[in-house]
């Protein structure tokens, strides 16, 4: 590789986009896989960690268990708490990226990557110049779009406005009037922690969300000696966990019956924390519980009850003055914090990347994606999309996905090697036939039958976000690559030495 960090080849076998979970899962996947051949990562931040990077708002944390957030070829003894805090993250992705060496350029975005099916590469523009490429592993995070509501009056308002994911850390919040807009995962996370700095709190809710004890705890030194020391003993904490979480998706996928059990453990939480019964009444859901994301903290119902916090309903618009609420009634605020989450259906990289037909990949989803297992779609060879369509969990660590994904990449690459071809199409039958078994099996969770809107359906009303079952199940399915399922071809002799770059 050269040495000039940001000198960019103009031709590789493997270009991977993104250094966050799934990228980095990737380039190691594939470098261990395939030492031979040319493999370079390009990432649009000055750093690695992703979404762990970014959402460095106050108490932002992991929601589930770190010790099955990280890397199985990076095991991390050293978590301060069984729910990992977000600056530890961005540190252990950071020192992965390390290891990794100088195989990833920084500050370099892919801006356009299309198709040239004469040479069978992907011609991708980049921040610093043109690359092209056998193999396009993009890696750009289903959650790094920031969601911001468009709102009649946002020009008029004079005061300072930023979404979670781009915290301004140089606007003090002390002594201001702050609006929170949205009371989901993130809001949960940075109400608590900001309530006693500021003068006065707003907190707009369109619609509460099932809120069930966060069992958190301190990971002492001693623990984490015996973790590092005996590395089978972290192992063993780490399958324990997996399989709890995987017992969840009984509950969410398999038995929504068995969700009175977790309805329970909700109200005793908000029966004990809020005594007072219309407050109590405004922070029931109306739907079942597991239908959106369950948001775990112990910490979110005594902050509303802090003597500085109003709660409200949605925001509808913002004026010269402040915000005003679904009621009419305005706020008067200086700073509105947009906790209002991402846009996992319409991921912006979707509309540069441009496959066989000339179509991007989100003309061709039209506002409804869908793919094959998650990272193959009809019509964008030798692409592989990870944390795509339909991979998103609700009862574990996503890492427990992306890294099967970066596993099939790498044996879809040695399957092509081996037998000396060049590109790989999964065909529209086959993925139909998956999206169909999926949108079925999906019918009967709570995520589609709860009675809640959520994040999960796109613009066409589909769930595309969700995996249906087990992670394990994804992984068996994950390891074999079904050859019938695709379009195998060779580079046509006449083309250019593009048949050189691999095999
Ligand atoms: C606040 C928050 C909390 C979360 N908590 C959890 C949790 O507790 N448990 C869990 O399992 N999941 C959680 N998630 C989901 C999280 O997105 C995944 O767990 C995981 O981090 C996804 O990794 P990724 O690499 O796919 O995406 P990301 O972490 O989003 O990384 C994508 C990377 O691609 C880069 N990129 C994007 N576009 C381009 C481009 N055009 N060119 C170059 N680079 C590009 C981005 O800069 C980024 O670094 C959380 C998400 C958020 C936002």
């Amino acid at each position: 590789m050269p040495e000039h960090p940001q000198h960019l080849p103009d031709r590789v076998d493997v270009l991977v986009v993104g250094a966050g979970f799934g990228g980095l899962a990737a380039l190691h996947r594939l470098v261990t896989d395939h030492p031979d051949l040319e493999i370079l990562a390009i990432e649009r931040a000055a750093e690695a960690g992703g979404v762990w990077r970014e959402n460095d708002y106050p108490g932002a944390a992991c929601d589930v268990p770190t010790s099955l957030y990280s890397l199985s070829f990076a095991p991390n003894p050293d978590w301060s708490h069984s729910y990992g805090r977000q600056h530890e993250i961005r540190d252990y992705l950071i020192g992965v990226a390390d290891e990794l060496g100088d195989r990833i350029r920084y500050n370099c975005a892919l801006q356009d990557a299309e198709w040239d099916a004469a040479q069978a590469l992907w011609i991708v523009t980049t921040e610093h110049g043109v690359i092209r490429c056998r193999f396009l592993v993009t890696a750009p995070g289903a959650l790094s779009a920031p969601g911001v509501p468009d709102l009649p009056g946002a020009s008029d308002f004079g005061g300072t406005v930023f979404h979670s994911a781009q915290w301004e850390h140089g606007h003090d919040l002390t002594g201001r009037r702050v609006a929170i807009v949205g009371s989901g995962a993130s809001a949960v996370q940075i109400v608590p922690e900001i309530v006693d700095h500021v003068e006065h709190l707003t907190v707009f809710q369109r619609t509460p969300a099932w809120v069930v004890p966060r069992l958190d705890r301190t990971i002492g030194r001693t623990e984490r000696t015996v973790y590092r020391r005996l590395p089978a003993a972290h192992r063993l904490i780490r399958a324990l966990v997996y399989l709890y979480r995987e017992f969840y998706v009984i509950l969410m996928a398999r038995r929504p019956r068995l969700l009175p059990i977790a309805t329970a453990i909700g109200k005793a939480q908000l029966m004990t924390q809020v005594r007072n019964r219309s407050l109590r009444r405004r922070l029931t859901p109306d739907y079942t519980i597991g239908c959106k994301r369950m948001l775990l903290t112990n910490k979110w119902f005594p902050a509303l009850q802090k003597r500085n916090v109003t709660l409200t309903g949605a925001i509808a618009e913002l004026t010269s003055e402040g915000a005003v609420d679904s009621d009419g009634r305005t706020h008067e605020v200086d700073t509105v914090v947009f906790a209002t989450g991402f846009t996992p259906t319409a991921p912006p990289i979707a509309g540069h990347l441009r496959g066989r037909t000339g179509d991007t990949l989100a003309d061709t989803w039209a506002g409804s994606p869908s793919a094959y297992r998650g990272v193959s779609v009809h019509g964008f060879p030798n692409l592989f999309f990870l944390y795509g369509p339909n991979t998103n969990l609700g009862h574990s660590s996503i890492v427990l996905m992306l890294e099967p994904q970066a596993r099939y990449a790498s044996t879809v690459i040695r399957h092509l090697r081996d037998r000396g071809l060049d590109t790989v199409e999964v065909t529209a039958q086959a993925q139909q036939a998956y999206n169909a078994n999926l949108d079925r099996e999906l019918g009967g969770t709570v995520w589609n039958t709860g009675g809640c809107a959520s994040w999960y359906f796109d613009a066409k009303g589909r769930n595309s976000v969700m995996w249906p079952t087990f992670t394990g199940a994804y992984r068996r399915m994950m390891s074999t690559f079904v050859a019938d399922d695709h379009r195998l071809g060779r580079v046509p002799a006449h083309a250019d030495d593009a048949s050189q770059v691999i095999r």
